[in-house]
């Protein structure tokens, strides 16, 4: 691959093409690239919104094959392809991150390998094929491959509770010990095609159910625990040879400590927030570092809460949206998406400035607005 950066009127490719891919598309075009995306679903997000939408499953190389020939560089979306699709694409056209960097995260296992072999502090995990392997409860136990969103993973407290969930381990699973965190923080950092790196303000993030509620940054940590918290990112960014924007999701302990969650390769939810709080967001960040760009400014113009709208909010139809009508500093993004099934990330809404503070308290009462509840 030519060390050349991707010339304006070129097109970048995406494999995936659901909310995450079409903020990528937003922004490429906003730099001057045409956009390609391939996804199962015809009206998936991107594929509304990309020059050349590609129609076929991110698990099918012959569909890749065709992403790639209406494309001169390839990203993804989403880190769950599978290695033949990823090895395909990157035969044909240079593809960022590599697939060697995926075949590292796709398994929680070989992820938790890494972050071991590399001293990267962890909680204490292991492989468990079913519930003999579990040593001690209670426990989180995760599917290896296709989890998100807290979907593939259940807290189990006892023996029988275990056996309660056998389907769980009807896929391998690692089990993790359940970490007394004070807070849960990332680390949205990007990393260029020549190694250099820039990080955004650290993001705090409020799960629920497994999945992200909401995240406000900067984060409310000390700036010795930010700075160790960017260092590790970047030091984890280096040690996959990542090359685009990496999400590290870190649980942030009493007494100081970290300990990695989880490493996104990719564009996050929890980084969301940067598309209206900073001149550049991770989604034109991730482009500029693929694409072989300088990479763009960090700072943010001031506090920034972000919340999530999960299909929920649709069970007595359209939200109202007049609610948001005048708030101060309230930008709402829709994704797009044909059916609200709860759980589902369908949009979310970004605060920034003075009002920030205050929309994290009432994004609960916000919520059961929208919902007419
Ligand atoms: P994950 O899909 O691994 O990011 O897990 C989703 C969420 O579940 C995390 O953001 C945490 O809120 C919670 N969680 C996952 N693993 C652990 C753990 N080992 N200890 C405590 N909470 C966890």
């Amino acid at each position: 691959m030519s060390d050349a950066a991707l010339a304006a009127g070129r097109t970048l490719g995406i494999l995936g093409g659901g909310q995450l891919g079409r903020l990528l598309a937003e922004a490429a075009r906003a730099l001057g690239y045409k956009t390609a995306a391939l996804d199962a679903a015809a009206d998936a997000p991107a594929l509304q919104f990309v020059d050349m939408p590609v129609v076929g499953s991110v698990d099918d190389p012959a569909a890749a094959r065709r992403l790639a020939e209406v494309s001169d560089l390839l990203t993804l979306e989403w880190e769950l392809i599978a290695s033949s699709v990823l090895e395909e694409a990157a035969r044909l056209r240079p593809l960022y991150p590599a697939p060697s960097v995926l075949a590292v995260i796709r398994d929680r296992k070989t992820q938790r390998d890494f972050l071991t072999r590399h001293g990267f502090a962890q909680t204490q995990w292991g492989s468990a094929q079913s519930a003999a392997d579990v040593p001690y409860y209670p426990v989180i136990v995760k599917r290896r491959t296709h989890g998100y969103d807290g979907k593939g993973q259940a807290r189990l407290s006892s023996a029988a509770d275990a056996a309660a969930q056998k389907a769980l381990f009807d896929a391998p699973c690692v089990w993790e010990k359940i970490v007394p965190f004070e807070k849960e923080i990332s680390v949205i950092l990007a990393r260029g095609r020549d190694g250099q790196t820039a990080a955004y303000p650290l993001a705090e993030n409020l799960h629920r159910g497994g999945i992200l509620h909401a995240t406000r940054a900067p984060a409310r940590v000390s700036e010795e625990t930010a700075a160790k918290a960017v260092a590790l990112a970047r030091a984890v960014a280096e040690a996959l040879g990542h090359v685009g924007v990496l999400a590290v999701e870190l649980f942030a302990l009493p007494d100081g400590g970290l300990l990695v969650n989880e490493i996104a390769p990719r564009v996050h939810n929890s980084g969301h927030y940067t598309l209206n709080a900073c001149a550049c967001s991770q989604f034109e960040q991730h482009v500029r570092a693929v694409a072989g760009l300088p990479l763009g400014p960090t700072e943010m113009k001031g506090p920034a809460v972000m919340v999530n709208l999960l299909g929920e909010l649709w069970a007595k139809g359209e939200p109202d949206w007049s609610l948001l009508d005048g708030v101060p500093g309230l930008n709402l993004r829709l994704y797009g998406k044909s059916s609200a099934r709860p759980g589902r990330k369908m949009g979310h809404y970004v605060v920034v400035g003075d009002a920030a503070e205050d929309e994290w308290n009432r994004a609960d009462e916000r919520l059961a607005a929208l919902a007419r509840l």
